[in-house]
């Protein structure tokens, strides 16, 4: 598709000033030569060209809206309407974040609520709101657990264990606080290795970062034990909470001992994610860490909300101001909606996951067969090897079928990895086109390999380079 400055035709205008009332002054007079831009080369264009322009390429998206995105540890489920017209409304919409308390009542009283209810749903003493993303999570939950050993006086805590199944951003946040990772093996299971797990675990660790269930949508069956072994050494349990859509009103994290776990709204509470997000990422913790939370914190005192600014031990403040409140009003609307019978989300998450793996059965090679899965599990396409296509090919043929891919070649202790996320809000319809388009696909495979390594047929654009627009972006249009 061409981009606006290509479809430019010259004097095109999509404005109409009114007629200037003011005097007309020589711009030089007010600004200094040298800061006058003259030429601005904006595209040139009517209004119905631009809107065609840009209802065109979304067009071209795979969406959450018009078909399923299967992606492992996403969480891409249906995010409801109703949320969104909630998040637009003027009264929120337009709040300034320097308002006066007293003026925006209801504004602090969503985050209040949505604070309490995650702290229910995940048995915690305290949330912070503040985190703008998972990651970011990690980050303060990494920071609050630095900040628990400096007020201790421990300075020998410098190690954070890691399971080699776990998502990238877990060594990265330990690393960017400056603790030294250690990776702990995974077992025949899927879960942690309990051996190595006790033999690197010492007197200078300073947390375990679990997930769980864990990417391999595996349930880690000794998550108390860890937290018993963890704490009797003074070091603390990091769960990370991606994949609270398997657990939300089932099990709480609080419950079996975790400190400190970041849950992503824009996965388990529904609100919009891709393309960068906005996301969220609150901070539920134990007693351990309340004290050393981030300002402010939103507090109701029977009468008004307000944002408590006195937190002695606090690590600080993380963003210009709260966090992502667009992000808090979904993720409120979304938990009130279901009520009681939020269970149900998790219940069906792992049920049709179930399903679909059973649908799978025999079509790929499945290293954990044996375990059952929660909302998610991970194949492996190595069956494909010997008809020299992987992988990749697979989830590139995907897109020609009309399906979004799943999450490839993650977690890394699976070679050829598909890792497959179907959410509670798909039907089983649905997950029997998927699992048919992946049998024809496997077929495919057999009989000619190159459909799948020169996939996709049918997109705008084919085989892209994965990493180039990361290694040589082009950030400016400099014409043809
Ligand atoms: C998505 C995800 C993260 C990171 O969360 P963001 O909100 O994308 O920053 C961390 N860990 C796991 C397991 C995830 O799936």
């Amino acid at each position: 598709m061409e981009l606006l400055f290509e479809l430019t035709k010259e004097g095109r205008k999509g404005y109409r000033l009114p007629e200037l009332d003011v005097p007309r002054v020589n711009l030089t007079e007010v600004i200094p030569e040298g800061y006058i831009r003259r030429e601005l080369n904006l595209p040139e264009l009517s209004e119905l060209e631009v809107v065609r322009h840009f209802t065109k390429l979304s067009q071209l998206n795979y969406a959450i809206d018009t078909t399923m995105v299967p992606l492992g540890s996403c969480t891409m489920k249906y995010n409801p309407r109703i949320n969104e017209e909630l998040a637009n409304m003027p009264e929120f919409l337009s709040v300034h974040p320097l308002t006066p308390e007293e003026l925006v009542q209801g504004t602090l009283r969503v985050a209040y609520e949505l604070k309490e209810l995650l702290k229910e749903l995940g048995g915690f003493a305290d949330v912070s709101l503040q985190p703008a993303a998972g990651a970011q999570g990690e980050f303060l939950g990494l920071l609050l657990i630095l900040a628990y050993h400096r007020d201790r006086g421990n300075d020998k805590k410098r190690k954070i264990l890691i399971p080699d199944s776990a998502h990238g951003t877990n060594p990265a946040s330990a690393a960017i606080c400056g603790f030294d990772v250690v990776t702990v093996k995974s077992d025949e299971n899927g879960e942690l290795d309990w051996e190595d797990f006790m033999k690197k675990l010492g007197e200078d660790t300073a947390a375990l970062m679990i997930t769980n269930p864990n990417t391999l949508g595996i349930f880690e069956r000794k998550v108390k034990r860890m937290a018993e072994e963890l704490h009797k050494r003074d070091a603390l349990l990091y769960m990370d909470g991606a994949n609270f859509n398997a657990l939300v009103g089932v099990a709480r994290p609080g419950d079996w001992g975790v400190d400190v776990m970041h849950f992503n709204l824009h996965k388990t509470f529904s609100t919009p994610h891709g393309g960068g997000g906005p996301g969220s990422g609150p901070v539920g913790v134990s007693e351990r860490l309340k004290p050393y939370l981030p300002v402010p914190q939103v507090e109701f005192d029977g009468k008004k909300y307000y944002l408590n600014w006195n937190i002695p031990k606090s690590v600080g403040k993380l963003l210009a101001f709260y966090g992502h409140f667009g992000m808090w009003l979904r993720a409120l609307a979304y938990i009130l909606s279901y009520g009681r019978e939020i269970d149900k989300v998790a219940k069906y998450a792992v049920l049709n996951a179930r399903y679909l793996r059973s649908l799978l059965k025999g079509v790929f090679n499945d290293p954990y067969s044996h375990v059952p899965c929660m909302h998610e599990f991970v194949l492996s396409a190595t069956n494909l090897l010997k008809y020299n296509t992987n992988a990749m090919g697979v989830a590139k043929r995907l897109l020609d079928y009309g399906f979004y891919a799943p999450t490839v070649y993650f977690p890394l202790v699976v070679r050829e990895a598909l890792m497959i996320e179907p959410t509670e809000t798909e039907d089983p319809d649905t997950l029997r086109e998927f699992a048919e388009a992946l049998k024809s696909i496997v077929k495919e495979a057999k009989e000619n390999p190159d459909r799948l390594n020169k996939a996709p047929f049918r997109t705008p654009v084919r085989r892209i380079k994965e990493a180039e627009a990361n290694r040589k972006p082009v950030l400016r249009y400099r014409g043809k």
